[in-house]
């Protein structure tokens, strides 16, 4: 007897919309890449109710032929790839033929599209069945309205989640796809209020205002490189400014956005000890490649990829990162460090406040997301803490999410105001209800509202983002200070021409103290000095097998075991430098840290013990210090190779200029 049949279209499409149209936000983000696909410069996106109520993506680009409308919505129909070849070197975002039948399978969709000859078509689809097929306007481009989202798969509407964590995967769809394309014009709108808009002028860094703010925009550097397979840039946050999740990191490759947990890693091996522990950078990486050294064709939404040559591309990414920072002087100044607002709490802090004028901040932070798993699911991390304030299905707990996408914050510039309105001539909008909207006249984004002073400065006056040349930097990135005082044993005073500066006198030691210890611990003839009594210690049996395999790597960092009997070492003599009283401590530390290594890597473990060894060796705070000893601190820092940070990345010197200090007192306005 026969078991098995061929399922039908209708079931197919179904099945396949499961993994493609997961939640509204992937409804967004494959409509979105068609529109983009498309050629369009201007693509609006209108939302109600998180997605769930409506989507609505109008485009301007080239629409659809009559002839080609209907065949549009079946499976695996597309313009995009014609053969085999094709797939290896994709160029647009879509390919699989697969977003606008899954779409519609799974609610009541409407298209008006026209290729802007003749007149253009409208239809009606509702669950997969065509309702409607006709004449319509003649506007050039799309106008795809999604109502009902998920109306025939209740299990999939209970799946939902908040409102506000809906939103969130929107919000984050579209920002990525606003700074993967900053040369098309987006607008945001959800609930008739703006969320994002940006002009399409090709200027990253605006949308990348538009996304996170100005003050935000101003403190990220630019970054580039290239190898032989790989052509790099984007921007990187100053250390100072960071996240308490990666969630602030986006990669894109060609144009297409992607998750890569092994690309965020670099990115943050970059930053090494610039970044205090738990916090990290904002960052925007664009990597131009041939398409045929990445696939794409990993999973249904696109997003994973398998790249060939990973390591070399991940190596290149931190080099340029380190680069970036390596000739700045980071010295934060005290203004900027009030401005900067990222909370030091780990805890989800949002506010979505449901006024009607649209000068809202969204601001989302949550836990930094420590494992991959987390990374690909921060948003059911988010889930536990954000406050529901409208009832949506709830979610069960034991049910796992098995994609979603991580929420960038987002802030919604005041000052954002659009030359020429590129949003026009979309139906039900004109010119002169946008600039109702916005009450700007027109003007730069970059226009300084009155109200906002620190909004004043160009991105190229920001002294804190400036590059010595290279005859100073040969010098130091510290200015001369001369000392004023110390504060409660802990914070040194010191002066010149321009300000104030305020040392954080353990964190400077610490930074002495590693980069002394890194050189030290690298050098691989040290002087050996002999104990009276020799140290014994004793592991397990797999541990102890472990570190006799690793014993001439431990040598490197100044650990010198001699087997004694079963599972234990005996050493007799260390390297001079280890810090007096703590030798025992420290070789079992070091010998720690080499166990908790999955791969042994010499570098790492060398600059491990450096920062131990610093910890242990420097005054704690609480210390007085002479002038003179201030000094030789101050002078000694203009020696350090990485003067501004701790090992841990704890910021070591703020300053005040003496403008902000006239600003602080009213001497100037
Ligand atoms: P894919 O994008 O993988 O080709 P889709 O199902 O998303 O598959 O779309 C099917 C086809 O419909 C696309 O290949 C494209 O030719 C056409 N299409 C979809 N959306 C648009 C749009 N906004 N503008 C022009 N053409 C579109
Ligand atoms: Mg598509």
């Amino acid at each position: 007897m026969r078991r098995i049949i061929q399922l039908d279209d209708a079931l197919s499409n179904k099945i396949a919309a499961g993994e493609v149209v997961e939640r509204p936000a992937s409804v967004v983000k494959e409509l979105v890449e068609n529109a983009i696909d498309a050629g369009s410069t201007v693509i609006e996106i209108e939302v109600e109710e998180a997605g769930l109520a409506k989507i609505r993506i109008t485009d301007n680009g080239y629409g659809i032929d009559e002839e080609d409308v209907l065949i549009a919505f079946q499976r695996h129909a597309t313009s995009k790839i014609k053969d085999e070849k094709d797939l290896f070197r994709i160029r647009t975002l879509g390919f699989r033929g697969e977003a606008l039948p899954s779409v519609a399978s799974v609610s009541r969709l409407e298209m008006k599209t026209s290729t802007g000859e003749g007149a253009g078509n409208r239809v009606v689809i509702e669950g997969g069945k065509v309702e409607t097929f006709e004449k319509a306007s003649s506007r050039r481009g799309t106008d795809i309205t999604i109502t009902d989202l998920f109306f025939n798969t209740p299990a999939r509407l209970k799946y939902m989640k908040t409102i506000h964590t809906e939103l969130g995967n929107i919000t984050d769809v579209v920002n990525r796809l606003a700074l993967s394309h900053p040369e098309v014009a987006f607008r945001l709108i959800h609930n008739e209020r703006k969320l994002l808009q940006t002009n399409g002028n090709g200027d990253v860094r605006q949308v990348l205002a538009s996304i996170y703010g100005m003050a935000i925009a101003k403190q990220l550097v630019p970054i580039t490189g290239t190898s032989l397979d790989y052509k790099i840039s984007g921007f990187a946050s100053m250390p100072e400014v960071t996240r308490a999740s990666r969630n602030y990191i986006s990669t894109m490759i060609n144009g297409r956005f992607i998750k890569n947990y092994p690309l965020a890693k670099s990115i943050q091996e970059g930053y090494h000890t610039l970044l205090p522990i738990g916090r990290f950078p904002i960052v925007l990486l664009n990597i131009e490649m041939d398409p045929m050294l990445v696939d794409v064709n990993v999973h249904p939404s696109k997003m994973e990829v398998r790249i060939s040559k990973e390591a070399e591309l991940n190596e290149l990414v931190t080099t340029i990162i380190k680069e970036a920072f390596k000739s700045r002087v980071l010295i934060p100044t005290a203004y900027t460090q009030v401005k900067k607002e990222a909370p030091k709490t780990e805890q989800t802090a949002l506010q979505l406040d449901e006024g009607t004028n649209d000068d809202q901040e969204i601001h989302r932070e949550w836990s930094g997301a420590e494992t991959v798993q987390e990374y690909v699911q921060p948003a059911s991390a988010m889930q536990q803490t954000v406050q529901e304030t409208e009832s949506m299905p709830a979610v069960p707990q034991t049910v796992q999410e098995t994609e979603s996408m991580p929420v960038v914050p987002q802030t919604v510039q005041k000052t954002q105001t659009i030359t020429k309105n590129p949003f026009a001539d979309f139906p039900g909008r004109s010119e002169t209800a946008v600039v109702a909207e916005t009450g700007e006249s027109p003007g730069s984004i970059f226009d300084k509202p009155k109200s906002a002073p620190e909004h004043q400065v160009d991105f190229n006056e920001n002294k804190i983002m400036e590059s010595r040349d290279d005859n100073d930097q040969m010098e130091s990135r510290v200015p001369r200070l001369y000392p004023i005082g110390q504060m409660h044993g802990t914070y040194i005073f010191a002066q010149n021409e321009n300000g104030l500066y305020i040392i954080d006198q353990h964190a400077a030691q610490e930074r002495l103290k590693y980069e002394y210890f890194r050189e030290k611990v690298g050098q691989v003839q040290s002087e050996l000095q002999d104990m009276l009594v020799p140290l014994t210690f004793e592991y397990s049996t797999d541990e102890y097998l472990k570190i006799t395999e690793h014993q001439h790597e431990l040598e490197k960092v100044g650990v010198f075991l001699e087997e004694f009997g079963m599972n234990t070492f005996i050493v007799r003599s260390h390297p001079q430098w280890l810090p007096k009283g703590e030798e025992k401590q420290i070789i079992e530390d070091m010998i720690e840290q080499l166990l908790a290594m999955k791969k042994v890597d010499i570098k790492k473990l060398r600059e491990e013990a450096a920062i131990m060894m610093s910890c242990k060796a420097s005054i704690k705070a609480n210390r007085h210090l002479r002038n003179d000893e201030i000094q030789a601190l101050l002078d000694d820092l203009r020696k350090a190779s990485d003067p501004f940070t701790c090992p841990h990345g704890r910021p070591i010197i703020v300053h005040y200029s003496v403008y902000e200090m006239e600003k602080m007192f009213k001497r100037v306005m």
